[in-house]
C-alpha cells in the first residue's frame, strides 16, 4: 500500500514537472521514476524497524556455529565466514543495522534466541520440534542428509546402517536420523569434522551430514572417504531458515522482506556461485 502510494506520489511529481517546465525530456522522466522505484525498495526492508525488539538498538545479534562448510566456518583471520555469514550481513545492510556475529555450540543456538542471540543461521533445518520454541523465516535452501564413508565400505542402503555406529553433530537432523534407526551406537560431536577424523581412524562406521559439508569433506579427505547420496538411504529433503524468537512479528517480517529482495536482485545468486558452487 505504502509502495503503490509512494509510486503515485512519484508519478504525479513528475507529471508536474513536466507541465511545468514544458519541455522535459523523457529521459529525466525515467530517471526521476526510478530513482523514487529505488527508494520505495529499500523502504520495503526497513519498515517497521521501530516495533522489532531486536532490531531497536541497531544490532542484530547472530548465533552460528562455524563448523559446517561452506554455510559457516571460521575462516583464516579468525573470523566466522561463509554462504550464512554473507547472507545474514546482507540482510543487516537492507535492514540498516550492525550485524555482530556469535560463534556457540549448534544445539545451544535454539535456546538462546530471545537471550544470548537475536536470531540464529546455521544450515538450520526446519523442523515441528523447534518451530515449537522458534519462528523461522522463509527458507533459503534446500538440502537433504547425506551419508559419508570410509572409501572401503559394505554400507550402500537404509538396511545397511542398522546396529551401526554413527558419527553426527550433536542436536542435528543427523543426529534426529540416526538415533532413530534400529539397534544404532550414535556418537555426537560438537565438530562435524572430528566425526569424519573419527570415521578416518575407524572408530565410526558412518557420519550422517547435510550434503553440502559432505561434498566439502570428501573433498578435504579425497581417496579416504566418500559421501553418498542421501536418496540412497531414502532421506526426506530439509529446508533451511533463520531462527528468530516467537514473538517478533515485525523481526519476521523485515528479514522476509529483506530475504525476498536479496533472492530478486541477484545477491543471493552470487552468494551461491560464490560460496556453495565453488567448492
Ligand atoms: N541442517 C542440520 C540441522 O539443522 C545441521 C545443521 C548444522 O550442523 N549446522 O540440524
Amino acid at each position: 500500500m505504502k509502495k503503490f502510494l509512494a509510486l503515485l506520489l512519484a508519478s504525479v511529481m513528475t507529471m508536474s514537472l513536466l507541465t511545468a517546465c514544458g519541455s522535459k525530456s523523457a529521459e529525466t522522466e525515467t530517471a526521476a521514476t526510478e530513482e523514487a522505484a529505488a527508494e520505495t525498495t529499500e523502504e520495503t526492508a526497513a519498515e517497521g524497524a521501530a516495533t522489532s525488539a531486536a532490531l531497536a538498538d541497531g544490532v542484530l545479534t547472530v548465533g552460528t556455529n562455524a563448523e559446517f562448510p561452506p554455510f559457516e566456518y571460521v575462516d583464516d583471520n579468525g573470523e566466522p565466514d561463509g554462504f550464512d555469514m554473507a547472507l545474514i550481513k546482507a540482510i543487516g545492510e537492507k535492514l540498516g543495522v550492525e550485524v555482530v556475529i556469535e560463534n556457540m555450540e549448534f544445539a545451544s543456538l535454539v535456546s538462546s534466541i530471545g537471550s544470548k542471540i537475536d536470531v540464529a543461521i546455521a544450515g538450520m533445518t526446519v523442523t515441528p520440534e523447534r518451530q515449537e520454541t522458534v519462528n523461522f523465516s522463509d527458507s533459503y535452501y534446500e538440502a537433504v542428509q547425506y551419508v559419508i564413508l570410509p572409501a572401503e565400505s559394505d554400507i550402500a542402503t537404509a538396511d545397511d546402517l542398522v546396529g551401526k555406529t554413527i558419527g553426527v553433530q550433536l542436536g542435528t537432523t543427523g543426529d534426529f536420523i540416526a538415533s532413530d534407526i534400529a539397534d544404532t551406537t550414535v556418537s555426537q560431536y560438537n565438530k562435524a569434522v572430528d566425526a569424519v577424523n573419527d570415521l578416518i581412524n575407524g572408530r565410526v562406521d558412518c557420519v550422517i551430514i547435510d550434503k553440502n559439508p559432505a561434498l566439502v569433506f570428501e573433498a578435504k579427505f579425497e581417496g579416504q572417504v566418500v559421501a553418498v547420496e542421501g536418496a540412497q538411504f531414502a532421506f526426506e529433503p530439509e529446508e533451511y531458515a533463520i531462527a528468530m524468537p516467537k514473538d517478533d512479528a515485525a523481526l519476521a517480517e523485515q528479514i522476509n522482506a529483506a530475504l525476498a529482495e536479496i533472492k530478486a536482485d541477484g545477491t543471493f545468486d552470487e552468494l551461491v556461485k560464490t560460496y556453495i558452487e565453488a567448492e
